[in-house]
């Protein structure tokens, strides 16, 4: 593929571009440092009126850096750390702050889809009330849903995407907990586990099994696009239906796809095996 036209990348900022030629330009991108350049000051471009990147900038003070390419950071932070052993996965994500760019230039420049919103009409109608926002990084989805009256239990390594989610929930006047994974605590259990860009990211999809046995109610991306996810190493590249498998082992069918609903995958327990 040649170098494509600079009014490819707004397409491809914005999702607007058929499958195939997403492939093919994520490949370009990952394969010609100067098209990639080009892309990374777009996206930062676009995201550059938006409140998310200003708190961005407000919370890191000095140390905020325009343009930081966090994509090629991420992927040579993971290469150099090499963490093997999960301590060491997780005290890479706890100590990122290229993650924490990552995860807000993805939103504030309009490529991340806007799940937590189109998802709320369905949240609503299946009777969800205790979401469980598992891997909820700087809390893109839990804010969300917290404004749409959802009691949210935010769940990530403790990091400073973590501490960017508190500081922006503090200036909210919201007070929330986050817990690490493996702490989810005594509080409500949750009916709806809301998983976006994380499963591809845990080592063993077996994690998941006791918060799986609890809810009625799952929501994750679309697991049959492709999920590119560039250079990163901590991807781990999974078969849609090996996981749509783990999820049907635990009783979860998946609904039929709402008008709006082509970025998220939604599952459900029958009635008659509800928890709740
Ligand atoms: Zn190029």
């Amino acid at each position: 593929m040649n170098c494509p036209p600079v009014a490819g990348l707004d397409a491809y900022l914005r999702r607007r571009m058929p499958a195939d030629d997403t492939a093919r330009f994520r490949e370009h991108l990952d394969a010609c440092p100067s098209c990639w350049d080009r892309w990374n000051h777009f996206r930062w471009d676009q995201a550059a009126d938006s409140l998310l990147l200003n708190d961005l900038q407000v919370f890191l003070r000095d140390d905020f850096e325009p343009y930081f390419d966090s994509s090629v950071a991420l992927a040579h932070s993971w290469t150099e750390a090499a963490p093997q052993t999960q301590d060491e996965i997780a005290d890479f994500f706890r100590t990122s702050i290229a993650y924490l760019y990552n995860l807000s230039i993805w939103e504030a420049s309009g490529n991340r889809p806007p799940y937590a919103s189109d998802a709320i009409r369905v949240l609503g109608d299946r009777g969800a009330r205790v979401v469980l926002d598992y891997g909820c990084g700087i809390g893109s989805d839990t804010l969300t849903l917290l404004d749409s009256g959802f009691a949210v239990i935010a769940c990530d390594y403790h990091s400073p995407s973590t501490e960017f989610l508190r500081w922006r929930a503090a200036r909210r006047g919201l007070a929330i907990d986050i817990y690490e994974p493996d702490q989810l605590g005594p509080g409500p259990a949750p009916d709806t586990l809301w998983i976006i860009d994380t499963i591809d990211q845990l080592a063993d999809l077996a994690t998941l099994t006791p918060i799986l046995r609890q809810v009625d109610l799952l929501v994750c991306e679309e697991l049959r696009h492709d999920r590119g996810h560039g250079s990163q190493g901590f991807h781990h590249r999974r078969n849609p239906h090996e996981v749509g498998s783990f999820f049907a082992a635990h009783g979860l069918t998946e609904l039929r796809k709402p008008a709006n609903g082509v970025s998220l995958s939604y599952w459900t327990r029958p009635p008659a095996e509800r928890n709740a």
